[in-house]
């Protein structure tokens, strides 16, 4: 299917902009697409519309609401070929993570229906008989800023609980990928019937994402910002948020860590390093970063770890699981920490090497906790391995982190495992699995500079509502005067 991309979906209509910008493959450096450049102007014009749709959405009954996100599970599925595609030529992804990406965002639209249903309020005793209710009610506006790394997930687990508690949206995708985190949101929403203004779609060039997110954080319209990206821009949205005084849900980067205690089964220890450091070449904010393993059986890990990360083909993406990095900032930096830590004494057990934005899945052995690689996010697929004296040491160097959002522990022990899980310092652990994990009804998020606030589920609704005290006086509160 022929998505049309250079124009801009604002109000519900498909209208021009005042120019376009290169969506780029990272397979082959070849120009995908043109699309819309938006500008502060079309932001401020969706911001209105939002605005204005707002109220008689918010004051339909739920299982309306609810129904266009039922209709919305099947636009993405009557969709699924052109967003794996999109998904695959402006991301990069490995043909699995694409299809895998498509269904999870059907299962955000079926969570987020569900949703609908379930914005509760209070009734509280009243010291004067009065009726006295908390209710939860839509914030109004929600922007939502979202990366390129799960572009339709990480849209779609804002838009699509935004929408369901009666909010209007207005999306800016990442410039690196308009189409999957943007333009083909706009199509699933509209194909669900969504009425004209309630979401909105404002692609735009790096050259104008300082205008247009100016616009999107400080317009008063706007109740809550929905930010998921790197710390760096995540602590300027959160500044200016501060200054205008706006809700920020901030989902930031990370460094995850995989623990494999001495009595871990093996297998799965490897299976979850290797799914947890290379699943999308490491572009993802819970991917495994650090792994910790006991001494009793760090030997035998890493050389099955090594050889099965050496059974990962890199190429193009549709054939191999290890794709092109997203560009050639990425490919800087993943390079600078395989270089630094070889420099400072590392050993590169498996890859090491990199064609343009296509590195080897690799795995360094003898890293110390002071390298780049053990302390800033990578954000490719790089693992590194740190051997450690017990469950004690491993939980001091995990939390040793300025990241805190996901986890692993792989132990046989499962009360072992819950013990340790609880005495991490990040948002979410997992025992017997790896760091990257999610489902649309958890309350997913970090702590420490991996952000604020959490998405799906319960937690989206508390995010997307604002809680109101109404009381209704029935002669029991009497004046003095
Ligand atoms: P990024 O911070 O560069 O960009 C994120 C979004 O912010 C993009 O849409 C970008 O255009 C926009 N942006 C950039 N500057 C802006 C500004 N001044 N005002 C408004 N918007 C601005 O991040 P990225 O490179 O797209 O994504 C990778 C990062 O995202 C990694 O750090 C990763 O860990 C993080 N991430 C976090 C989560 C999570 O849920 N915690 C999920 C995915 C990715």
């Amino acid at each position: 299917m022929t998505v049309e991309t250079e124009r801009l979906f604002v109000e519900g209509i498909w209208r021009d902009a005042a120019g376009t910008f290169d969506d780029v493959n990272p397979a082959n450096g070849e120009v995908w697409r043109r699309v819309a450049d938006a500008g502060a102007e079309a932001a401020s014009d969706a911001v209105e519309a939002a605005r204005a749709a707002q109220p008689e959405w918010a004051a339909l009954p739920h299982d309306q609401r609810a129904k266009v996100l039922i209709q919305a599970m099947s636009a993405i599925d009557d969709l699924q070929d052109t967003l794996v595609e999109a998904l695959v030529d402006e991301g990069g992804a490995w043909i699995g993570k694409a299809m895998f990406e498509t269904g999870y965002a059907t299962g955000i639209a079926q969570a987020a229906a569900a949703a609908a249903h379930m914005v509760t309020g209070e009734l509280l005793p009243s010291d004067h008989g009065k009726l006295s209710m908390v209710v939860r009610e839509p914030v109004g506006v929600v922007s939502v800023i979202s990366p390129w790394n799960f572009p339709l997930l990480l849209s779609m687990r804002a838009v699509a609980f935004a929408l369901a508690v009666g909010n209007a949206v207005v999306l800016k995708p990442s410039e690196e990928t308009p189409v999957s985190g943007g333009v083909l949101v706009a199509k699933i929403f509209e194909a669900a019937g969504l009425p004209p203004g309630l979401l909105s779609v404002v692609t735009c060039s790096r050259d104008h994402v300082a205008e247009v997110g100016e616009v999107l954080v400080s317009h008063p319209a706007v109740g809550v910002v929905s930010f998921t990206g790197s710390t760096a821009v995540g602590r300027e949205i959160g500044a200016l948020g501060g200054r205008h005084l706006k809700r920020v849900a901030l989902e930031l980067g990370g460094k995850d860590a995989l623990i494999v205690l001495d009595d871990a089964d093996l297998d799965r220890a490897v299976g979850a390093a290797t799914f947890g450091s290379f699943m999308h070449a490491g572009q993802i904010c819970m991917a495994t970063e650090r792994i910790l393993v006991d001494a009793a059986v760090a030997q035998e890990f890493t050389e099955r770890f090594v050889a099965t990360t050496a059974g990962l083909t890199v190429g193009d993406p549709r054939s191999n699981i290890i794709g092109p990095v997203i560009n050639a900032k990425q490919a800087g930096k993943i390079r600078r920490h395989i270089d630094d830590a070889v420099a400072h004494g590392a050993t590169v057990r498996a890859g090491g090497g990199n064609d343009g934005l296509f590195f080897e899945p690799t795995v360094l052995d003898a890293v110390s906790p002071d390298m780049a690689v053990w302390t800033e996010e990578t954000f490719g697929p790089v693992a590194p391995v740190i051997t450690v004296s017990g469950e004690e040491e491993a939980i001091k160097l995990a939390n040793e982190s300025e990241y805190g959002l996901s986890a692993g522990i792989i132990t046989a022990d499962e009360d072992r495992g819950l013990s340790v899980a609880r005495r991490l310092e990040t948002g979410m652990a997992h025992v017997n699995d790896t760091s990257v994990y999610d489902e649309p009804n958890a309350p997913f998020g970090g702590v420490k500079s991996s952000g604020l606030g959490r998405h799906g589920g319960k937690a989206a609704i508390e995010a997307f509502t604002k809680t109101r005290w109404i009381t209704l006086e029935r002669g029991g509160r009497l004046y003095p005067f």
